[in-house]
This record gives C-alpha cells, structure tokens and sequence, in this order.
C-alpha cells in the first residue's frame, strides 16, 4: 500500500462525506420535525458543516504525519473552527477556550457532560476518511488510531465506539469487496462492546427490510445526537447501499434526524469504496468547494 494510496482513497472519501454534509444539512429541521426529502435536489450551493471542517482537520493530520497526533489534531479543530458551521454548543465552548485562552483539550474533553464525557456522534461523524486512509490491511491499528482521534473531543466510551465502528467500515469499503451482514460483521468485531456494538448487531439481524424508515425505527436516526443513536443505522444503510452514493444519501435523508450528520457518514464510507467517480459529478460541483487549507483542491 503506498501513501498515493491511502491519500487518493482519503480525498474520496472525505469528498464523499462533504457532499453527504451539504447536502443533508439543506433537509436538517431543528427539533426534528421531519421534513422529508422527496429526492428533489435542494437549491445550491450545498454548504457543508462542521463535520466536513473537522473531516478535514483528521485528514490533513494523517496526510501530514500518517498518524494521529492528539496534540496537533486538537489544535487543527480548535484553529479552524467555525462558529457558524453548526457545531453543538459543548464543542463550541471547548474549541473556543482552546483557541482563545489556551485550555488544555484533555481536560474539556473528560470534563463535557459533568466528567462522563461526551458520547455524541462528533467523533464518528468526521472519521470516515481516517478509516479509508489506513484501508483493511491493519484493522486493530484502524481501531487505534480512530479511538485517538475520537479522545479529542469525545472521552465517553460509547462515543468512542462509534467513532471506532465508522473507521473500521471506511477501512473495509476502502479496499475490500464485503457488503451487507459480513461488511457489518466484521466492523462488530473489532468494535468495543456497548450500545453501539449491540446496535450494529441488531442492525445485522435487520439487513432484510428494505424500509430505512423501519430499519431506523428500531436503530435510531441521529435525533438524540449520541454515537449509539447513529451509527449504527447509518452502517445498515452502508452494508446494504455500498456501491450506490445516490441511493445511500436518499435511504439515509428519508429517515430525517441528524440528517448532515448521518449522510457525513454514510458519504464518507459510501465514496470509500466508490471513490470520487462514484460521487454525482453533478453533487460534487453544487457543493461547496472544501477549504483551502485541506490543500485538496
Ligand atoms: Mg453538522
């Protein structure tokens, strides 16, 4: 595996989450009153989110030293932080305090949520490109190296797992050919036992409906914004929707949610294993373009 490699399938997989961003973001509906996509394409541009910003930051670190750095990956999310990309008001106040006044990310981040740390699905919705970058070849290092890069911001171990289960299966849609319930089998295998665990195996006894709304009956859709509330239905869409952007965006966009959030995901384990070709020319052009300092054009 060379580092063109690992770098060409990361782009893809990070163009894949930004479209799934943007594009998802134009149906989010604060509160969560559904509003359902009925696979009219919204008007352009499509902005993308914080997912995508700190996407970029997990990439950039990667293409940079081929590892996570805690260190330098909090200071990338803290310096290009947005306030107005939609981030949740504990990363907001953190990556502030970071940048601002020098806070140390350790302790925000084991100190959200009163010292249980956060179990959001922040960590797992920005590492899809990590998991694409190291491929299948090594998946307890995928497993370790996600795990680093959920700790910067997300200490609780559930939003750990979710981060840890979104990177092993951008890693086995990167380069292999698994789908459905051996795609997910394998992403259970190596996840840390949890809800988010018990939610991908539930999700694998769930892979003959062919309703994503009664599969995310049963999984969830993001609306509580935690990792077990997400992740897990967003990879039944992926097992079954593998080699089909355009198909995995809608079934994931029709079950409302956090809907930037859960097509961030799905785009970015989608475009893994369908690469950039695989991502509606016409999607990708609508988009905003990703910030120049992600340096990928
Ligand atoms: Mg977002």
């Amino acid at each position: 595996m060379t580092d063109d490699q690992s770098h060409s399938r990361a782009v893809a997989s990070l163009r894949g989450l930004a479209v799934g961003d943007a594009v998802g973001a134009c149906y989010f509906i604060p509160l969560n009153q559904p509003l359902l996509p009925d696979r009219r394409l919204p008007p352009d541009p499509w902005y993308w989110t914080d997912d995508t910003e700190m996407a970029c930051s997990v990439f950039t670190v990667l293409r940079d030293l081929g590892r996570v750095d805690q260190e330098i990956l909090a200071r990338s999310f803290a310096d290009h932080h947005d306030f107005d990309r939609g981030y949740g008001a504990g990363v907001n106040r953190m990556l502030r305090l970071i940048r601002q006044e020098g806070a140390d990310w350790r302790e925000q981040a084991a100190g959200m949520f009163d010292g249980r740390g956060s179990w959001g699905n922040g960590a797992a919705m920005r590492v899809a490109p990590l998991g694409a970058w190291y491929g299948a070849g090594d998946l307890d290092r995928v497993a370790a190296e996600a795990a680093a890069s959920a700790e910067v911001t997300h200490t609780h171990p559930e939003g750990v797992a979710g981060a840890v289960a979104v990177a092993l299966a951008a890693a086995l849609a990167a380069t292999t050919d698994l789908t459905g319930y051996e795609f997910l089998d394998e992403v259970a295998e190596r996840t840390p036992p949890g809800l988010v665990r018990d939610g991908i195996g539930n999700a694998m006894t769930l892979l003959p409906l062919s309703d994503p709304r009664s599969a995310a009956a049963s999984l969830g859709n993001g609306r509580y914004i935690s990792a077990p509330d997400t992740v897990p239905f967003c990879l039944w869409v992926a097992a079954k929707r593998l080699g089909d952007f355009e198909a995995a965006f809608w079934d994931t966009a029709l079950v409302g949610g956090d809907i930037d959030t859960t097509c961030a995901i799905v785009g970015g384990v989608v475009a893994a294993r369908v690469g950039v070709e695989g991502v509606p020319e016409g999607w990708r052009k609508r988009c905003e373009a990703l910030p120049e300092w992600a340096g990928v054009g």
